[in-house]
C-alpha cells in the first residue's frame, strides 16, 4: 500500500500526489466517490474517468489501475496482432 501524508487546505480539500496522479491518469474534472469506515478512515474511491491516451470519457475499461477507452483497447489489440490496418487508426486517433 502506498501512503502520503497530506494537509486539509482551508477550504477542505486535499491535494493529490503529482506522482499519484501521474501514475494513474488522474486529472481535472475525476470524480471520486467518498467513504468511511466504522474506525473512520476515508477512502476514496474513482467513480468516472478518462482514456489515458486520448481522453475519451466512454466505454472504459479500468486495468492495473488505469482507464483505457474501448476505441484504444481495439487499436492497442490491432498492433499486437500486428494488423496492417492498425496505422489507420493513428491517423484518426481512434
Ligand atoms: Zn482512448
Amino acid at each position: 500500500m502506498k501512503s502520503f501524508n497530506k494537509k486539509i487546505s482551508k477550504s477542505g480539500s486535499i491535494t493529490l500526489p503529482a506522482s499519484l496522479r501521474r501514475e494513474y491518469g488522474l486529472a481535472e474534472g475525476e470524480k471520486f466517490k467518498i467513504e468511511v469506515d466504522k474506525d473512520g478512515t476515508i477512502l476514496l474511491h474513482r467513480t468516472q474517468g478518462h482514456c489515458l491516451f486520448c481522453g475519451a470519457e466512454e466505454e472504459i475499461v479500468t486495468h492495473a489501475g488505469r482507464q483505457v477507452c474501448a476505441g484504444c483497447i481495439s487499436m492497442m489489440a490491432a498492433k499486437a496482432r500486428g494488423a496492417e490496418y492498425a496505422d489507420e487508426f493513428d491517423s484518426t486517433g481512434r
